[in-house]
């Protein structure tokens, strides 16, 4: 190969390196952490939010036992991955212990919280605070659902169907069907 050929090889494989090495760099990923226990629409209209500014969403379960979830973590996760199965660039995981390690742990820059109402901010600014003082590289964005979700919450469509109420409007049918499922479990017994 002549000098100024192999120079012309060398500028190219420099140029496709640099692009490949851009491309990593820029892969934005952001933890949306939650009990979802169930899943609602709510949950769901801020992830596909999230999306529109991330490469890649993890929808993470937390075991958060101490809650006492009405599902359990495997349930839980399941109903999660059910929805987000053909979104692109969303995922489920489920995870147990700190969040911030988790965060690590995926190579993430940043959790994503909803916010609905005044109620959940003292809440979720604590909470943001705590984490940044965990580690102050993991960024938490806030982001508000369509107007119609921010009376929406996990406990209310649990009391509703519970009580036999229809939840169509706030769940996925699967998340329906399997509340339905639960309650028919529990008033067996
Ligand atoms: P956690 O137990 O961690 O609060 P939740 O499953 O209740 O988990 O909620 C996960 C996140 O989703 C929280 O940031 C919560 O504020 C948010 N969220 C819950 N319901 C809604 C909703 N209807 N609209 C927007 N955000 C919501």
């Amino acid at each position: 190969m002549s000098c100024l050929g192999f120079c012309f090889a060398q500028q190219f494989f420099f140029l496709v390196n640099h692009a490949a090495c851009a491309t990593v760099a820029v892969m934005r990923t952001v933890i949306y952490p939650g009990s979802f226990d169930p899943l609602t629409n709510g949950h769901l209209d801020i992830v596909h939010r999230a999306a529109k500014l991330f490469d890649r969403v993890v929808m993470a379960v937390a075991k958060n036992e101490d809650k006492h979830p009405l599902f359990t973590l495997d349930e839980r996760f399941a109903l999660v991955k059910q929805a987000v199965k053909n979104a692109p660039g969303i995922e489920a995981d489920a995870f147990d212990g700190l969040l911030i390690e988790y965060v690590v742990s995926r190579k993430a820059q940043a959790v994503i919280r909803g916010l609905r109402a005044v109620s959940d901010f003292e809440f979720e600014f604590q909470l943001a605070l705590m984490n940044r003082k965990l580690n102050e590289n993991i960024e938490t964005i806030f982001m508000m659902p369509k107007d119609t979700y921010t009376f929406l919450s996990s406990r209310i469509v649990k009391e509703i169907a519970r009580l036999g109420g229809d939840v169509s409007g706030f769940v996925p049918p699967h998340v329906r069907a399997a509340l339905g499922k639960k309650f028919s479990a529990t008033k067996k017994i």
